[in-house]
Order: C-alpha cells, then sequence, then structure tokens
C-alpha cells in the first residue's frame, strides 16, 4: 500500500532568494490569470474548452514571445503547474465541486510547485534543499523526511516562506482496529453530527476573532491605501487571519483523528456549493447581525473547513485501514429514518425534525446522519458504484466487496 505524506518546513531564504519566490510565485499567478481569461474569451467566442496540452503550448509561446519575456525569468514546471491547477479548478466547476475558478490576487496565499522530483535535492543532514532557480535554501529541520520524493511546492503566510515536501513510500496495509461504521452530517451551526446523537461543536475561533478583524478591516478602510498606517493595518488583518487558519488546521486535525481511529468505516455526504452557499445565506439557527457582509467570507472560511475536513478524513482512515464513503446528498434531511416518508414538512424548523407520517421526532442534524449512514450501508450491500474517497482523482470504486461489522 502506497502512502503519500507531506512534510512542511519554514524556509530560511536570502534577500535574493526571496526576491525570486515572490516573483516566481508572481509569474505563475499571472499565468493562472492569462489563462482563466483566455479560457473565458475562448467560452463566449462559443469555443470549446481548452486542454492542458493545448493551453501548455500557449504558454511556450508566452514565455518565447515579446510580450512577457520576463516570464522566461521564471522556471517552467511551476508555471505549467498552475495551468493544471487551473484545469482542476475547472473540472471541480464542471462537477459542481466548487465556484467558477477566480483570478487570483497578488498576496492572497502566493505559493506554486516543482512537479518534477528530478530537479530537486534533499540535504537533510545539512537542513537544505536544491529547488530550480533558486539554488540550494535553508529550512528549520523539525523532523525527518521519510519516503521517496514526488513534488515540492513553495508557499508564503504571514511574510514567513514554507518548503512543503511530498513523499510516497510503501507502508505494510493496517489491519483496523475499530470496527463500527458511523454517518456523519456537517453543518454550521454543529459543525458535524453523528448518527448516534453526539455532535462537534464548530470551532468558534472565527468568532472570536471575528470583532478584531472587523475592527482593523474597518481602520485599514479607513487609511489612505499604501501609506504606512494602511499598511501596519493590512498586516494586522493579515496576522489575525493567520491565526485563524491555523486554529482551524488544529482543531480538523484534532477531529478527524479522534474520528477515524474510533471509526472502520465513515459515511459523509458529497458537499455541493449550493448546498454550502445556502446555509452561509443564512440558515444557520440564529444567524447573527451582518451575516449578509460576512457571508462571503464567513463562507470561505466553512467551506474550506469542510474540504479539508473530507481530506483529512479520507487519507486519515486509509492510514488506519478504514474507508471514507462519500454518498450522495440528496433528501437526507427530509427522509424519516423510520417510516422512510420523504417531505419538506418533516423539517418543522433548522434543528428539529418530526415526521408527518409517523411522528418520528429527532434532532434534524442526528436524522440527516442517520439517513447518511443508511445510505452508506446500502450502497456496500447493494455493491452500487458509490463515490469513494479515491473518486475525486479517479473513478469510483467498487467496494461491493467489503463487509461492514
Ligand atoms: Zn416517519
Amino acid at each position: 500500500m502506497q502512502r503519500l505524506q507531506a512534510f512542511k518546513y519554514e524556509l530560511q531564504p536570502d534577500g535574493e532568494q526571496e526576491r525570486d519566490m515572490r516573483r516566481f510565485a508572481g509569474s505563475c499567478r499571472f499565468v493562472f490569470n492569462k489563462a482563466l481569461a483566455l479560457q473565458k474569451e475562448n467560452y463566449e467566442a462559443g469555443n470549446k474548452f481548452i486542454g492542458y496540452v493545448a493551453m501548455a503550448k500557449q504558454l511556450t509561446d508566452w514565455r518565447n514571445g515579446t510580450e512577457t519575456p520576463w516570464l522566461k525569468e521564471a522556471p517552467c514546471h511551476p508555471q505549467q503547474h498552475a495551468l493544471k491547477d487551473l484545469e482542476k479548478a475547472y473540472k471541480n466547476f464542471f462537477a459542481k465541486r466548487a465556484d467558477f475558478p477566480r483570478f487570483k490576487r497578488k498576496g492572497n496565499g502566493d505559493s506554486f510547485r516543482y512537479p518534477d522530483h528530478t530537479q530537486i535535492k534533499l540535504d537533510q543532514d545539512n537542513s537544505r534543499i536544491f529547488l530550480p532557480k533558486l539554488g540550494w535554501l535553508r529550512y528549520r529541520n523539525s523532523r525527518n523526511v521519510v519516503g521517496d520524493l514526488c513534488n515540492v511546492t513553495v508557499s508564503s503566510n504571514g511574510g514567513k516562506w514554507f518548503v512543503s515536501i511530498q513523499t510516497k513510500r510503501a507502508v505494510e496495509p493496517s489491519v483496523p482496529t475499530a470496527t463500527t461504521a458511523i454517518g456523519i452530517d456537517v453543518g454550521i451551526a454543529r459543525f458535524a453530527t453523528m448518527n448516534d446523537g453526539s455532535h462537534i461543536a464548530p470551532l468558534n475561533s472565527f468568532k472570536k476573532h471575528q470583532q478584531r478583524l472587523a475592527k482593523y478591516q474597518r481602520r485599514m478602510s479607513r487609511k489612505v491605501k499604501f501609506s504606512n498606517n494602511w499598511k501596519k493595518a493590512k498586516a494586522k488583518v493579515q496576522k489575525i487571519h493567520t491565526v485563524i487558519a491555523n486554529a482551524r488546521k488544529d482543531f480538523l486535525h484534532k477531529t478527524t483523528t479522534t474520528i477515524s481511529q474510533n471509526h472502520a468505516i465513515v459515511c459523509i455526504e458529497d458537499l455541493q456549493v449550493s448546498k454550502m452557499s445556502k446555509s452561509a445565506a443564512g440558515t444557520q439557527e440564529q444567524p447573527g447581525r451582518g451575516v449578509q457582509q460576512k457571508s462571503r467570507l464567513n463562507r470561505s472560511i466553512l467551506d474550506q473547513g469542510w474540504g479539508e475536513f473530507r481530506r483529512q478524513l479520507e487519507y486519515k482512515l486509509e492510514w488506519n485501514g478504514g474507508m471514507l464513503l462519500v454518498v450522495p446528498a440528496y433528501n437526507t434531511s427530509q427522509t424519516c429514518p423510520c417510516c422512510r416518508h420523504v417531505s419538506e414538512d418533516n423539517r418543522k424548523t433548522q434543528a428539529q425534525f418530526k415526521c408527518v407520517e409517523c411522528e418520528y421526532e429527532n434532532n434534524a442534524d442526528t436524522v440527516g446522519a442517520i439517513n447518511i449512514l443508511e445510505r452508506g450501508y446500502r450502497l456496500l450491500a447493494c455493491g452500487e458504484r458509490v463515490q469513494s474517497n479515491r473518486s475525486m482523482k479517479q473513478e469510483p470504486t467498487e467496494v461491493s466487496q467489503l463487509t461492514v461489522s
């Protein structure tokens, strides 16, 4: 069994390397945006989607042309990878897993990836890594990298630069120690609700920092753009964002570790953008003030949380020998688990479920989780082709050979 793992370290670049990294990230952003603009133009002209190979040919022209000769100063592979990123964004959009791809803005999580491991050298003894056109970079070595090098991503966050080294290695397939299966319903009022009625409260770190964030955002908007005070306020805003992101990462890791250690099979709904945006627009139990203005920010934060939740569950379950089943999302919150009656009227309020046929009553999220588990069992039992964890990248996986205890 193959295990993919990423090892992330803080880089300690010299001034020139830092400037180069900023430029390389900028060139990848430029390529991404230019390709996106081209794709849009092409679509409006009524032409077919431009595939990666054709787009990569365009990139060669851009690099060798007279209009943007500076593109050639940055390494080629990361720019090609930016095109792959765009193609992936389009695929996710076509599959209704994500919004339409957006243009990238400067400083918004700058990053670029070296996809070719043969161009990279890792010298762990001296805590340094060699990257094309950057040379040897020092990094804070906090733990050893294990496995064969696959690719390297360079990113910046909160004024610091990081390197993420992805490796693969063969490991013995683990036998799950847990034998139970659960269904999980994710939402806003409760981050995750299990079919047994237990739930995980949402991370309130965003709420906690919301006021401070709003304060500095207001402060920023009142300053003259690019003035020193504006820069100060902006740095503060970015710092709060980093704190929120770190708290969320920590929360998600703890949550997914616990779940994947305690259960062999976890069923979740296939999250769709429409559903997510609906919840963010204010189906929350008690929508707070200013939900409208905050909804966009709110939404991006929550969406990322759920996508990352699924991603982590997926690989952690696999590491533990378990599996994640992604079941189609339809009527999970309106179906009675007792008599299977489906009706919108079953859902009296956001929180309460009461069947109009048999009067079965329960918390609405718990009902959702029960139905998700039920759907997962049915898919396993019937051997239907379900969207399992790997299907984000590949074909649906056959799961009929599995047994559930
Ligand atoms: Zn019923």
